[in-house]
């Protein structure tokens, strides 16, 4: 069809009188033509002749004026992801990435027929507006089901040449009244981040609680990188007594003085500076300095016979230098590494496993002992014990918690005392808390005690067992009417001649 335009105007004499008409006629099919594939062009994807980011953006933008002031109203974005892509443009070759881009664009537009509005955002990205005039019914439910198709869809066998399957990932996003372009954007590239976190092939919706914990943990994360040179963390001792009440030794347990968020728990950190390898720097700084606390210690009357064990973390035994990074702290610190522990954790003894022998065995060579963390956590076999040079076994708290209530779980401690007993080793049970439990164990064989009840972990000025606690036993009331300190010295001296 032609467009024609006329534009007729008068021509007037002196005195304002028309006196002729004149018509222009315009053939504007060809201008017009040009018009719309320009405004096409700026709107639509080339690749995949779906609408682009430009146009999508539009949309958001009218769809969130639309619902401004209608609280309760909503619409939804998705953004889709494609897993792995890269590899698949990288081996495969662009004109492949290219093929499947349009597959899946295509795939796409069937999913979204009267659903929603489809976009390719860019590279592998597609994104999806559900508005007002596309739901019926739940939105969330509808997302949903958007979500679940376009998966199905994408999973489908491709034929391209030299292509595998193809996965995606979908990140979702329900708009409100108060929303900006911005903020829906930032939800929905997170969710798709959560997708992708969860596995791929799959969707998320947005979740504003795991978003603020994934902001906070990598805040954390670029402070730790700073904190040992800030001088930001602090070693704890808690207190380690037999069963006889007599104080023998301390655990050296790190806290990290954060100056924003105060005291944090290793539980916290620990994974993250294992995650990005600041464990290195950190424990060698507390070692360090659980060597310096011992050396003060010896010089003092009241502690100048106990023991301090201390943390391993298996990413800092798996350095190949590790041993002689622990020699040159044991000679810079001038400490006697017989009255020193390290507290290495089942879940190290795997791989390398002769290596990692030779490392304990080069360790205690040097006289230090050396004791299994959470003992009985990591689901091996009592057996590969008989391999390991070493000295004690912890059990962990997490058996004693039912064993008073439930026989099966006091079975199970009876018999991980008595194998570590039978095996000559020192059995240290760790997280005892009450009166009835320090009797239960001691009945069972175990002579060595950690735990609130005797002490939490504190400074090292500090930290000392807390004996009064145990008035109630007439096991303890010696003790109780005794300073800790005189205790200890044939406590200690005994466990030396052990090793
Ligand atoms: P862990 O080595 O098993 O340390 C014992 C944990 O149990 C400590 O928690 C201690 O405060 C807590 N605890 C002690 N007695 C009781 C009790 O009676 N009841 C309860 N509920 N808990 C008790 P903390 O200090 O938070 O340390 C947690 C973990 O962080 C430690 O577990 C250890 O695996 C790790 N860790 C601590 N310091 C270091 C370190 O310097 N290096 C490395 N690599 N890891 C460390
Ligand atoms: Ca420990
Ligand atoms: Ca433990």
């Amino acid at each position: 069809m032609r467009q024609i335009w006329l534009r007729v105007s008068t021509v007037q004499d002196e005195s304002g009188l028309t006196i002729a008409y004149v018509a222009v006629m315009t053939d504007r099919t060809r201008q017009l033509a040009t018009d719309q594939a320009i405004r096409l062009l700026e709107s639509q994807d080339p690749l995949t002749l779906l609408p682009n980011r430009r146009l999508f953006m539009e949309s958001l933008e009218t769809h969130l004026a639309d619902i401004q002031g209608q609280p309760g109203v909503s619409g939804a974005v998705l953004f889709l992801d494609l897993d792995g892509f890269q590899v698949i443009n990288d081996v495969a070759g662009h004109q492949v990435g290219d093929q499947l881009l349009r597959e899946v664009g295509n795939r796409l537009s069937h999913v979204a027929q009267g659903n929603a509005l489809v976009a390719r955002l860019g590279g592998d990205e597609f994104g999806f507006l559900l508005t007002t005039a596309h739901l019926i019914g739940d939105t969330a439910e509808q997302a949903t089901k958007v979500a679940m198709d376009c998966l199905a869809a994408v999973n489908k066998r491709m034929d391209l040449d030299g292509s595998q399957n193809v996965t995606a990932s979908v990140g979702v996003t329900l708009t409100s009244h108060k929303d900006t372009v911005v903020d829906v954007i930032r939800r929905a590239d997170f969710a798709v981040y959560a997708a992708k976190s969860a596995g791929r092939n799959t969707f998320r919706f947005f979740d504003a609680q795991s978003q603020a914990n994934l902001v906070h943990r990598s805040q954390l994360m670029a402070d730790l990188r700073n904190a040992v040179q800030l001088n930001q963390f602090v070693v704890w001792y808690q207190p380690q007594v037999t069963d006889e009440g007599r104080w023998v030794g301390m655990e050296a347990l790190v806290r990290w003085q954060h100056p924003v968020h105060g005291l944090i728990p290793p539980a916290t950190f620990i994974p993250l500076a294992e995650e990005s390898g600041v464990i290195y720097q950190l424990g060698r700084w507390v070692l360090r300095t659980a060597c310096q606390q011992l050396v003060a210690w010896s010089a003092d009357p009241q502690r100048e016979l106990l023991t301090v064990s201390v943390n391993v973390s298996g990413r800092e035994l798996q350095q190949a230098d590790y041993v002689e990074r622990v020699v040159e702290i044991l000679q810079s610190t001038g400490v006697n590494p017989l009255w020193l522990k390290l507290e290495l954790t089942e879940s190290m003894f795997v791989g390398d496993i002769d290596g990692i022998i030779e490392k304990m065995q080069a360790l205690r060579a040097q006289g230090i002992g050396l004791s299994v963390d959470d003992f009985g956590t990591g689901y091996s076999s009592l057996s590969y014990l008989r391999r390991l040079p070493i000295d004690e076994i912890k059990l962990d708290k997490s058996f004693l918690d039912g064993a008073l209530a439930n026989p099966k779980a006091a079975a199970l401690v009876k018999s991980i005392i008595s194998v570590g007993l039978d095996m000559g080793l020192q059995v240290v049970a760790e997280g005892v808390e009450t009166v009835a439990e320090r009797n239960f164990l001691k009945a069972n064989g175990c002579r060595e005690f950690q735990g609130y009840l005797f002490g939490r972990p504190g400074p090292a000025d500090q930290a000392a067992p807390a004996f009064t606690v145990l008035t109630d036993t007439s096991a303890f009331r010696q003790d109780t009417q005794q300073p800790a300190v005189q205790g200890v010295s044939s406590s200690t001296s005994g466990q030396l001649a052990q090793r």
